[in-house]
């Protein structure tokens, strides 16, 4: 493990989230700068600029700094398309909207993260852009007030190894302890999942917890209850903070959703789901239900690249082939936790998502689906797709 240092925060209160909390202490990041500078006040602040890019079949985050005036907000930018599959180098230029803007906990001080939206240069939004049709969707059917808490698992890897598997080659021993474990032979990453929890926290983020996973290296943290698009906002901002805290380390997280074949678990992003009726009504739990079950391969062909590979019937899931459901169980598509089904009330875990889903395309969709088919639209008959065949 790389040597890493703590280094005084500089934050105060912070504002972002809206719950007002105030964090004091340190956070654990690298010694990013190894040459020190004097100390005089500067009037500008640092935004690091974060977008979503082209990559195919999993777009892929980017990000890049600029210096803005104090006081004043971050403009609308631009970057070179042609270096991240979104345009051709004759005409290269896209556009950066922001729309999402935290306090910068690594940086601290007046340093912010701006998550932006990418435009084409005539204001329209860019083919990759699937925030945008979140946000329509979200918007059209606002009076559901539904809510997404997405379990976002990942797997650290140092070189080409899964952190916790042997350099020499060969296997730890088998799955069995690891989930939520304790201790140096269990547990591999821990340095590094608290120094992200921490960034999270200190940017405002809403995060619920974290937890060991049941591979070795694998590892989860839990965003919400939000409604959308807000719930892909933070889902994306916090996966950059996970890479960006894993640099000091030399430790790399991927959210390939079967990081090793055989007989180890996937990782996945299960996505819970309430709207206002499913809240206050069982029916409406066993409705949202049914209309997911009737676009099943619509959900699974845009729930994230080579869900096949993960969605197997074995290690906890259901089978991509067929919609299953069940009180308490983590062999079906979908799971209503035993509270729900004691309560009479509540909300639906969708199991199905990778770790690697879009959770813009995601929430979009459930919405659509669930939402659809309450409002007596024709969406949820499966008939009239919005959402064309597989993309990333
Ligand atoms: P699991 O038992 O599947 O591991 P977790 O505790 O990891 O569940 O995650 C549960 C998630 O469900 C959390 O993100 C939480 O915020 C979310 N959640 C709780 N209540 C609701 C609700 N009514 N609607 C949507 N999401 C919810
Ligand atoms: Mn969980
Ligand atoms: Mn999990
Ligand atoms: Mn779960």
């Amino acid at each position: 493990m790389a040597p890493f240092r703590n280094r005084p925060a500089t934050l105060g209160a912070l504002s972002g989230g809206g719950r007002g909390t105030t964090l004091a202490g340190e956070i654990a990041v690298g010694r990013s700068q190894r040459v020190r500078i004097g100390r005089s006040r500067v009037n500008v602040y640092r935004a690091e600029y974060i977008w979503i890019d082209g990559t195919t079949p999993t777009q892929k985050l980017r990000s890049k700094t600029k210096i803005v005036p104090k006081g004043e907000e971050p403009p609308i930018w631009a970057f070179d398309g042609s270096s991240t599959q979104q345009a051709t180098g004759d005409r290269s230029d896209c556009v950066l909207q922001p729309v999402f803007t935290v306090p910068d906990p690594i940086r601290g001080g007046d340093d912010k993260l701006v998550l932006c939206e990418v435009m084409l240069v005539s204001g329209e939004p860019h083919p990759s852009n699937t925030r945008r049709a979140c946000t329509e969707m979200a918007t059209r059917h606002a009076e559901f007030d539904s809510w997404f808490g997405i379990e976002q698992e990942y797997t650290f890897f140092k070189g080409a190894r899964p952190l916790g598997f042997p350099d020499s080659g060969g296997f730890p021993a088998p799955q069995g302890g690891y989930y939520c474990g304790v201790g140096a032979d269990e547990v591999f990453g821990r340095e590094v999942v608290e120094a992200h929890l921490d960034a999270c926290l200190r940017a405002g983020l809403r995060i619920s917890g974290i937890n060991a996973e049941v591979m070795p290296g694998q590892w989860e943290f839990q965003v919400g209850p939000l409604n959308a698009p807000a719930i892909g906002d933070q889902l994306w901002v916090a996966r950059w903070l996970l890479y960006r805290v894993g640099e000091p380390f030399g430790v790399s997280a991927t959210l390939y959703p079967k990081p090793v074949r055989g007989d180890w678990n996937g990782a996945g992003a299960h996505t819970n789901f309430s709207t206002k009726q499913m809240r206050q009504d069982y029916d409406a739990v066993m409705a949202a239900i049914e209309a997911l079950k009737a676009r099943h391969d619509l959900h699974i062909a845009n729930y994230g690249f080579g869900i096949e590979e993960r969605l197997t019937g074995l290690h906890e899931t259901a089978s991509y082939k067929e919609f299953t459901y069940g009180v308490s169980h983590r062999g079906a598509s979908v799971r209503i936790p035993w509270q729900v089904a004691k309560d009479r009330r509540g909300y639906l875990e969708d199991r199905r998502p990778n770790a690697n889903m879009d959770p813009y395309v995601v929430s979009r969709l459930i919405i659509e689906s669930v939402c659809g088919a309450a409002s007596g639209g024709r969406q949820a008959d499966g008939r009239e797709p919005a959402l064309a065949g597989a993309r990333g």
